[in-house]
């Protein structure tokens, strides 16, 4: 790994085709390059398959010559776990370290969750991954060299962006690099999903894209002085405002939301959390997920009894509402939106060996965000 070497993904695809124009390709080539890539996984340039994906040579080698490589960012180590997930740490340039999981889909397939930033600014005071706050955004090629790493891994076919970090927060890296998974990774829009805290101006920003990719909010509180203790960043913004938001989105893309709620025992648990879910939630193409937390060493919460998870859920279906308990893979680690458990600082195959890997939530064990595409 070297500080000077170019990712083939940090442009945007008319950026890279005019690379490769310059080094003696043609823009298809550098369509050809990044999709062999993202299908089957970063390898040195030198070692590049260029029969099978019809291109010439000397283009490859030109391209090393001037310091682009397939990642820059390196899969320091894997760690499958026992039901089937494998969390992956992936080392960057500047020896930071984010961390994507692998995920079995129940309808075939794999499917990867992704990291956004380096911490997170958010602070839930639930969540390990926001005990450090944000070191840093992501660059677009370090989200999508994640997809790449995993892609090496398995047969990935659905992303969610539900790893460390507040993707809205990294509005423009991000959607360069969605689109660049789309355009060259072979994913459909509504096979991605993204997960935010629901600032109000970026889940508005994201429906002006135009882009249909699904859309989940973590909102794990209904009454405003709790969420604010529960997700500090939005201090000063309703839950009325986010599921606003969240239904101004879905009125433009036409796709459902999906809220993701953290259920902590004797905190945000009450049954009457329903009622006023259902309160919230009328009226448009929504569910919820109730995701039961699952401890983190030195955090003053305790998981809730299954029997309250099952009430939940029943309560809130007699309400009317879609409402599922989501299962979660990968141990006895953290859930949701960022949850991965905060990764040691310098991560090692070694102590990753003796650590459970991550929980994260099934994308498939929900309905899938309806975005109609
Ligand atoms: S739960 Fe999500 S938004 Fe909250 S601190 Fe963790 S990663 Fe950030």
């Amino acid at each position: 790994m070297s500080m000077n070497l170019q990712s083939l993904f940090a442009l945007d695809r008319a950026g890279f085709a005019a690379v490769v124009v310059d080094a003696g390709g043609k823009a298809a080539h550098a369509r050809a390059l990044r999709r062999g890539v993202l299908r089957d996984g970063p390898s040195a340039l030198s070692s590049i398959d260029t029969r099978g994906l019809r291109l010439p040579k000397k283009l490859v080698e030109e391209l090393a010559t001037r310091g682009y490589a397939a990642a820059t960012s390196q899969l320091n180590a894997q760690a499958p776990s026992a039901d089937g997930s494998t969390k992956l740490i992936v080392d960057l340039t500047d020896r930071k370290s984010v961390e994507a999981v692998v995920l079995p889909a129940e309808r075939g397939g794999h499917a990867v969750c992704i990291s956004s930033q380096v911490g997170c600014p958010v602070g839930c005071p639930f969540c390990a991954s926001g005990i450090g706050g944000l070191v840093r955004n992501l660059a677009a090629h370090e989200i999508v060299e994640q997809v790449a790493h995993a892609r090496a891994v398995a047969d990935v076919r659905r992303i969610v962006v539900m790893g460390i970090g507040e993707p809205l927060l990294n509005f423009e890296p991000l959607l360069q690099a969605l689109a660049i998974l789309v355009e060259d990774g072979n994913f459909a829009e509504r096979r991605i999903v993204i997960s935010s805290v629901g600032f109000p101006d970026r889940v508005a920003r994201l429906a002006a894209s135009g882009r249909r990719y699904g859309l989940a909010i973590s909102l794990h509180a209904v009454e405003d002085g709790l969420r604010e203790r529960l997700v500090p960043l939005l201090r000063g913004v309703s839950v009325r405002e986010v599921v606003e938001a969240a239904r101004g989105w879905s009125v433009a893309i036409g796709g459902r939301v999906q809220f993701e709620y953290v259920v902590l025992r004797g905190v945000n648990d009450d049954l009457a959390v329903c009622d006023e879910l259902a309160r919230l939630l009328g009226g448009f193409d929504a569910y919820v997920n109730f995701i039961a937390w699952n401890p983190v060493p030195g955090l003053p919460f305790e998981r809730p009894a299954d029997a309250r998870m099952d009430a939940l859920v029943r309560r809130c279906r007699d309400l009317g509402l879609v409402a599922t308990r989501r299962k979660t893979l990968g141990g006895d680690a953290t859930a949701a939106c960022g949850q991965l458990r905060r990764s040691l600082a310098a991560p090692t195959v070694r102590n990753l060996a003796s650590e459970p890997v991550a929980s994260m939530t099934s994308p498939e064990s929900a309905p899938p965000p309806a975005t109609g595409a």
